[in-house]
């Protein structure tokens, strides 16, 4: 069944986000996390791409989504960024994918990588995300999914642009969404009703990130495209210098989020899992035990 059609069927879908890691001892805690997260049955799990990636990474990348996919048996949504990639190169991530049955990617701009000063992007390299999604809808053969902000993305000129351009990525093909974090469902909640307004139908599916590290979380939204509100910030401060009590607070937060959103009728949520499992596994035990999820 294609991932759009599951957010059909009117449970919501829990899916898990992670990110390929860098040593081997990443990868044994990530086999570990997945492990313990497939016991709560996600609809899929997704691996993100660092953009303009040596081709190493970019194959231990494709590796890890394919092994996922084959030797855990869970659906993969292999994240796609076009920054830093040529035409060729993306077909040939495609040609693996396809060929090793994944068939759901994230098609996605990417950033320019800021460690690399000199980073040069292809000529022939894809802009935007909705050309991305076009030359993959083209080729046919994947399910598309597209990245969204309630927001608005930090480059848009503003919210009304960045509309405009989510729309021209759902017309190339995105048959879901799913938002950047945001710890503010207000936010969500104005988005989707734009959103809508716009004549963008597809799924919406909040993406949450169960905050585990004050200074982390500082360091995500000062790159823009997501705020911590007020009563939040006050609490992180008051834990800041104790990981356990941030992480308590950091649950409770992202408890709270998820049970308004799946109330108010979202289709899925989507967790920013950092490659650990135990704050994920308390939200979705805690939604579980309010009847919230089947
Ligand atoms: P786009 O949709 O291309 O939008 C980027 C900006 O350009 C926006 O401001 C938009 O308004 C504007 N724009 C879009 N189309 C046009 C157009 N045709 N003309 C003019 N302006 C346009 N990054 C990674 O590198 N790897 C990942 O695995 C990854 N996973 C992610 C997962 C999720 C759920 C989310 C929300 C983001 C993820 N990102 C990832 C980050 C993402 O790549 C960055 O936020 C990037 O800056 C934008 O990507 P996009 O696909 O949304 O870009």
């Amino acid at each position: 069944m294609n991932i759009v059609d599951l957010y059909r069927i009117g449970e919501p879908i829990i899916s898990f986000e992670f990110f390929p890691p860098k040593t081997d001892r990443g990868y044994q805690s990530l086999y570990k996390t997945i492990a313990d997260l497939e016991a709560l049955q996600p609809g899929f799990v997704s691996v993100t791409m660092g953009a303009g990636g040596s081709s190493s990474a970019r194959s231990h990348n494709v590796d890890l989504v394919i092994r996922i996919q084959r030797e855990l048996r869970l659906t993969s949504v292999a994240h796609l960024p076009c920054m830093g990639f040529s035409q060729g190169e993306i077909a040939n991530i495609l040609d693996t994918l396809g060929q090793a049955g994944v068939r759901n990617i994230l098609a996605l701009r990417g950033d320019p990588p800021r460690e690399t000063p000199d980073f040069q992007h292809p000529e022939d390299g894809f802009n935007f995300a909705n050309e991305l999604t076009s030359f993959i809808a083209r080729r046919g053969g994947f399910s598309i999914a597209g990245a969204c902000y309630p927001e608005v993305h930090p480059d848009a000129s503003n919210a009304e642009a960045d509309l405009v351009n989510l729309k021209r990525k759902v017309d190339a093909g995105a048959e879901f969404l799913i938002t950047q974090l945001f710890f503010d469902n207000q936010k969500f909640f104005d988005f989707e009703k734009r959103v809508r307004g716009a004549g963008i139908e597809v799924p919406i599916i909040p993406g949450i990130m169960p905050i585990t590290s004050v200074a982390g979380i500082r360091r995500m939204t000062s790159l823009g495209g997501s705020s911590i509100p007020r009563e939040l910030e006050k609490e992180l401060a008051g834990v800041e210098s104790n990981p356990e009590a941030t992480l308590e607070v950091g649950i409770a937060w992202a408890t709270l989020q998820c049970r308004e959103l799946i109330q108010k009728g979202v289709a899925g949520i989507h967790f920013f899992t950092l490659n650990r499992s135990p704050a994920t596994r308390r939200i979705h035990n805690a939604l579980e035990e309010m009847g919230l999820l089947g």
